[in-house]
């Protein structure tokens, strides 16, 4: 049988007690098996907000220093019982934030934080977290490890801040440095350039690190536990009888996820899809001793009753509007605009268009630098350039969406019957999702209107 990767985040590490339910998880598997952990919760965003004091003053590294210290004497004194596990883990700790607050003395002097340096200095909070928590198994007589991406090496495309896992080449490196029968702990978010660089996977990426190691051991499953119980059929904090989702396809949980569903990151399906491992979503909070998946996802296409499976939310989406009698007539108006915007770092979330209308959906951060990019392209096809305020975007996700009758009917009478105005609708780009575009104050209701028609 193939070993089992879990992955473990930010939201299983908030407070120091934290760490017991994990090892408590762990033992119940009571096999060998790959853990992939984040940083304890909130430590990327402080290590970016230090990196930024930093540049300007070199005492914000001993302020770093000192917090990072004493968050993991806290989880030490917590989690181990001998003095002596204690003193060894936590020189072992010194060490590594010696090399961090080193990186952070290069940035000082430079004045400036180079891409290479700014993936290094990022990583450090899974590679605290992978260090604490390989000691904490050894110190009660678990036979584990903690493995390095750097020293599989776990290969990416070389892309800083984003990159991709070269899974081919990746594969047996990784295999052959994570081959015993033991417990590996490896730090999630991050791989390396074929020339040694740490490139980080995205924020929120150690969901797909765990995915990109299951895929290169062939894995049985990949288990990713969360503090909620797995995919629902919406927010429960907006809708109260929100049921849980069993079941996903793949197509689904990456709509899911790219849609505001915080479960999974969205990259996560990626690497599995085409070979077929499951993943199984956990709720440490609601584990009882036995390893239980709350949702699983994989690659049988149910459609179910209610032929909607869920339906999630993202707020960050506004839209450039590109007017012209002649824009769906023109060539090379896109091209000109997606290289434009590609060359300042923005992404394009999705494009929709019409013979007169060209519309780019942006996140919010975006928008203003897009509008000016554009802007001054100077098109001739382009006879008005707008950009909407920020609007909600909703997916209704399901198997089947597309191929049964009336189910957009049921959605859009059920927003109309709520008054609600729909500002912009795409279906039939995806087999598994249509969506729709709101305002921001009419999220919630339209969430509501939707869950009420296909659910209850
Ligand atoms: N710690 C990283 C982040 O916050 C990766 C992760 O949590 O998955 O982006
Ligand atoms: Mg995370």
């Amino acid at each position: 049988m193939n070993k089992i990767v879990a992955k473990f985040g930010g939201s299983n590490l908030k407070k120091k007690e934290d760490i017991q339910k994990l090892v408590r998880v762990i033992k119940a598997y009571d096999k060998p098996m790959v853990i992939v952990v984040s940083a304890f919760y909130g430590i990327t965003n402080h290590l970016i907000k230090s990196m930024v004091e930093v540049k300007k003053d070199e005492s914000h590294i001993e302020t770093l220093v000192h917090f990072l210290r004493q968050l993991k004497a806290e989880a030490i004194e917590e989690n181990f019982e001998s003095k002596e596990w204690q003193d060894k883990t936590m020189k072992a700790v010194e060490s590594r934030i010696r090399e961090l607050s080193r990186y952070l003395t290069g940035i000082h002097y430079i004045g400036d934080v180079p891409e290479f340096v700014e993936d290094v200095i990022l990583s450090y909070g899974e590679r605290l977290s992978s260090l604490v928590l390989a000691a904490i198994l050894q110190s009660q007589g678990i036979d584990a490890e903690e493995a390095l991406p750097e020293d599989m090496p776990l290969l990416t495309d070389g892309e800083f801040g984003n990159a991709t896992v070269d899974y081919d080449k990746a594969a047996p490196h990784v295999q052959e440095r994570l081959k015993e029968n033991k417990i590996y702990v490896v730090p999630g978010f991050y791989g390396v350039s074929e020339n040694g660089k740490v490139t980080l996977l995205g924020r929120g990426g150690s969901d797909y690190s765990a995915a990109a190691i299951a895929r290169c051991l062939g894995a049985e499953s990949l288990d990713v536990w969360k503090d909620v119980d797995g995919f629902m059929s919406a927010n429960p904090k907006l809708v109260p009888s929100a049921k849980r989702v069993t079941q996903l396809s793949y197509a689904e949980a990456a709509e899911l996820s790219y849609f505001g569903a915080s479960i999974l990151h969205p990259r996560t399906v990626e690497p599995l899809k085409e070979v077929g491992i499951p993943i199984h979503i956990g709720n440490i909070d609601a584990f009882d001793g036995i390893i239980e998946p709350r949702t699983v996802v994989q690659a049988t296409e149910t459609v179910t009753e209610q032929i909607i499976k869920s339906v999630t939310y993202s707020d960050d989406f506004c839209i450039l509007k590109l007017r012209g009698a002649g824009v769906g007539l023109k060539k090379g108006v896109l091209a000109k605009i997606t290289v434009a915007l590609d060359r300042a770092g923005i992404n394009i979330k999705s494009v929709i268009t019409s013979q007169v209308v060209i519309n780019l959906l942006l996140s919010a951060k975006d928008i203003k630098k897009a509008f000016d990019i554009v802007e001054k392209l100077e098109l001739s096809a382009v006879t008005e350039l707008t950009a909407t305020e920020q609007l909600s975007t909703i997916a209704v996700v399901g198997e089947g969406i597309l191929d049964q009758p009336g189910v957009a009917g049921r959605m859009f009478m059920a927003l109309a019957q709520k008054e609600i105005n729909v500002r912009m609708i795409v279906s039939g780009a995806s087999v598994v999702a249509s969506y729709f575009m709101v305002a921001n104050t009419d999220r919630d209701a339209a969430i509501e209107a939707i869950h009420q028609e296909f659910f209850d």
